[in-house]
């Protein structure tokens, strides 16, 4: 099995719209997260923003690493702080697919533009920025020249933030042409969806059983916390923003006994620096978010998970 460790890698504004005057002082803790993922042997994913991707100091930190061989470079596209800005900023538009497609298209073409401009290499990989992906934004990316596309979150519905639903999607990853987001022999992108599922055994069973449990009367009977509890039904993402460490190891377990061929460990680089993203709020969650991580990456180095990025897992695949 092999561990894909994929970060978005953004501007200091968590959820605020912001075309101008993104600071980016959380990639200074890059630095430090490289230098455990080093130690494990890790190579991880940096999927940069606009304001990450333009901005020298934040360039010449993960150049320095990319230089190195010590990660992969992709693309994270944040449609509100992303060149051109021909849409109003708002919530809907938040998503790149809610945008016209030719708009989709030339945000995604300044993005990519810049990341081969300032790390020399043309990125490969995409996540969309808050999950909003759809078959438009993957036909953009397949004229832009992408191997590898990360933003599906298996078992969840964003509806109500006016984006995708992927509730009906596993952590398999699969190959698919743009016309459709379902598996495709031979297809031109990999999909690699974020590693979300249950500790039990049977995903799809678990995901229907939560799905009648969302009903108000249900909710208000606490039905999902009980059982949560009494270890029955309990859905997990695979990242340190969700998940301690030794959730994250029983999830892992339950994904290589199921035959998965891979783990996509998510997270974002605000979680580094306490008080920007909602996961990380004092300097004591700042430690033990470090701390989550490196306790994972000891069982994964024990159990002989192999570290790839999206790209060499997409040339293997
Ligand atoms: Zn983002």
């Amino acid at each position: 099995m092999k561990l894909l460790i994929t970060i978005d890698t953004e501007e200091d504004n968590w959820s605020r719209y912001r075309t101008i005057e993104n600071p980016v002082e959380n990639i200074e803790r890059i630095e430090k997260l490289q230098t455990l993922f080093d130690r494990y042997g890790v190579k991880p994913t940096y999927l940069l923003s606009y304001p990450v991707a333009t901005n020298p100091r934040s360039v010449a930190i993960l150049n320095s690493i990319q230089v190195e061989g010590h990660c992969e470079i992709g693309s994270h596209c944040h449609p509100w702080n992303t060149p051109p800005f021909d849409e109003e900023i708002n919530e809907q538009n938040s998503m790149l697919c809610n945008l016209p497609e030719e708009l989709q298209y030339e945000k995604l073409k300044s993005l990519h533009e810049v990341i081969c401009h300032n790390f020399g290499t043309p990125p490969v990989s995409f996540r969309a920025g808050r999950w909003g992906f759809n078959t438009e934004v993957a036909r953009s990316l397949t004229r832009l020249g992408y191997r590898t596309e990360s933003s599906v979150t298996p078992y969840c519905d964003w509806g109500e933030y006016r984006g995708p639903d992927f509730s009906t999607h596993d952590p398999q990853p699969f190959r698919f042409n743009p016309e459709s987001l379902s598996p495709q022999a031979g297809g031109s992108l990999l999909q690699i969806p974020a590693s979300i599922g249950f500790l039990q055994q049977n995903f799809q069973f678990c995901h229907r059983l939560s799905q009648q449990f969302e009903t108000s009367f249900y909710n208000k009977m606490h039905i999902k916390g009980i059982l949560r509890r009494l270890g029955l039904l309990n859905k997990v993402w695979l990242s340190p923003e969700h998940a301690d460490a030794a959730t994250m190891i029983k999830f892992a377990q339950r994904m290589m006994k199921k035959n998965y061929p891979c783990l996509n460990m998510t997270f974002h680089s605000t979680s580094l620096l306490a008080g920007l993203s909602p996961f990380v709020t004092t300097e004591q969650d700042e430690i033990r978010f470090l701390q989550r991580i490196e306790r994972f990456l000891k069982f994964a180095s024990a159990v002989g998970l192999e570290s790839m990025t999206l790209a060499q897992y997409e040339s293997c695949a």
